[in-house]
């Protein structure tokens, strides 16, 4: 065993990790990467098939990031934010504000009607869980202090993953997430999610394709949402804000929303006074890619932008702008810093800002801040991220890759232990069943996509399952010849592990 492996089972302890288990292997120890190349202890190599856990854009050692962290260290690492203000923090504040705000008249951005921006000011932190943190507590005070609640109540949607923070727990409906925590939390609501593979109201039959392009519904998940908002109005107690993950929810297990749902949710929630919470942590700086992939949709996701020559799209950095919703709150992590360092932003509107603001005598101050709030390396490596996504080079590879994933996923529907592939522009789910006909789903207990992911990583694929999902979610910087690589892996690694006779 190498020596870095028995230092790790000697003594680190693994996040959302049975560690019995893991103490019973030589883990792989990552101790380099490049590109979509990772290179571990033994100097094996792998391709990062979930881009280092959702975090990472550019791919490893990206020698644009590398010279601004370099540029930046030479300067200074870091430097409190409690009283103090440092460029790149402030540089960073105004590119996702233009970022976020794309019909604002703006040196990088693609439109310029000149509209005031409505996500007016940006508060760092350090990690998903506490942008949501942060985004809750806002919420909370301003839905107070504004008159819209006495109490103010949260409501998300079934199976929602946050974070881990007591907040973000406290909006997570993964019951095995959240139940031994119980007693730490406050009480929030679960509106249905769309999850039209697994709908019970899709009346139709499983076919080989993503289940939201034959879907037979009447936006059932729709009408349950209307519901929970008008029974809290009723009792005079409307909800403070509505918590979601635009267009498709990750650990819930990538599941995509129907187009026109982000639209048609966030107008009902907004009908009835709610704040809108977006949490992009993973869906954030493109990787949602041109749209939602559900082309065979009947509904379409709102005005239809004029199209441009192909690989000239100024894409967008967010999902909740593929279907024009504006949110109070904006929460960023992972691909901020383009998965380099712990970085994190919560984007409000200036109303919620002056919600703040009063005399010093009436404590009205955002009672919050973490010891990195706004590191100077972080933000460095961000703004350096930001001018690479913004990049016509970067839009051409998103491009082509999201269509080369897409070419790659139809390889897949040969496999009857898949039931269905879904994909949201550089983010593809794989669903794995023991039967596609009926949907019957494997036993969790079996581990299938554990032992799939088990199988890929010995063929030198690295990726994470969520339960029976299998995730693909690569670098930006991912070739096609790579991406054939991952799908072969992955066919292979299925066709050993779950062998089926249909
Ligand atoms: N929100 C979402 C949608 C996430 O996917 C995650 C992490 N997977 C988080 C929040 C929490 O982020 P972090 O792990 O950086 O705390």
């Amino acid at each position: 065993m190498h020596r870095l492996a028995r230092l790790d089972l000697q003594y680190v302890w693994h996040p959302f990790t049975q560690m019995r288990d893991w103490l019973r292997h030589e883990p792989t120890v990552i101790t380099a990467g490049h590109g979509a190349v990772l290179r571990d202890a033994h100097g094996r190599e792998y391709l990062d098939a979930n881009s280092s856990i959702w975090t990472n854009l550019h791919g490893h050692n990206n020698p644009a990031i590398n010279a601004a962290i370099q540029r930046q260290l030479r300067r200074i690492a870091h430097s409190s934010a409690l009283g103090l203000a440092n460029e790149p923090a402030s540089l960073l504040a105004r590119r996702l504000v233009q970022a976020a705000n794309p019909g604002t008249r703006t040196r990088r951005s693609c439109t310029t009607s000149g509209k005031a921006p409505s996500l007016a000011r940006v508060f760092f932190s350090d990690n998903g869980s506490t942008a949501l943190e942060v985004a809750l507590k806002l919420a909370h005070e301003t839905a107070r202090r504004t008159g819209l609640c006495r109490k103010p109540r949260f409501l998300s949607l079934s199976n929602a993953y946050h974070g881990d923070t007591v907040g973000a727990v406290s909006v997570g409906q993964i019951y095995l997430f959240r139940r031994c925590f119980t007693g730490l939390l406050f009480k929030s609501d679960a509106a249905m999610a769309p999850y039209c593979y697994r709908c019970p109201y899709n009346g139709a039959k499983p076919e080989r394709a993503d289940a939201r392009a034959y879907r037979r519904c009447h936006w059932e998940c729709l009408e349950m949402l209307d519901r929970h908002f008008a029974a809290r109005k009723r009792r005079a107690e409307p909800y403070a804000a509505f918590v979601f993950e635009p267009l498709i929810q990750g650990a819930a297990g990538m599941i995509p929303q129907p187009g026109g749902w982000l639209r048609k949710a966030t107008a009902i929630a907004r009908d009835h006074g709610a704040l809108l919470i977006a949490d992009e942590v993973m869906t954030g700086f493109g990787r949602t890619g041109k749209g939602t992939s559900d082309n065979r949709s009947r509904e379409t996701p709102g005005p239809t932008p004029r199209q441009p020559r192909p690989g000239t799209e100024c894409l967008p950095l967010f999902a909740c702008q593929h279907e024009n919703v504006q949110p109070d709150f904006l929460a960023l992590a992972k691909g901020l810093s383009g998965g380099y360092v712990p970085l994190a932003a919560t984007l409000a509107t200036e109303s919620v800002f002056n919600a703040f603001l009063g005399e010093y005598a009436e404590f009205k101050t955002f009672f919050h801040g973490h010891s990195f709030t706004g590191n100077q390396l972080g933000a460095a490596a961000a703004l350096a991220s930001l001018d690479l996504l913004q990049s016509r080079r970067c839009s051409q590879a998103r491009v082509r890759l999201e269509k080369n994933l897409s070419e790659q996923l139809d390889r897949l529907w040969q496999l009857p232990q898949v039931g269905d592939a879904r994909q949201v522009g550089l983010i593809a789910g794989i669903e794995l069943v023991r039967n596609w006909r009926t949907r019957e789903p494997f036993d969790l207990r079996e581990r299938a996509g554990i032992r799939v992911c088990e199988a890929m990583a010995r063929r030198g694929v690295l990726t994470r399952p969520i339960g029976n999902v299998i995730v693909l979610m690569p670098p930006y910087c991912t070739t096609s010849a790579q991406l054939e690589e991952i799908v072969d892996v992955l066919r292979s690694g299925i066709q050993q592990t779950l062998p089926m006779h249909q």
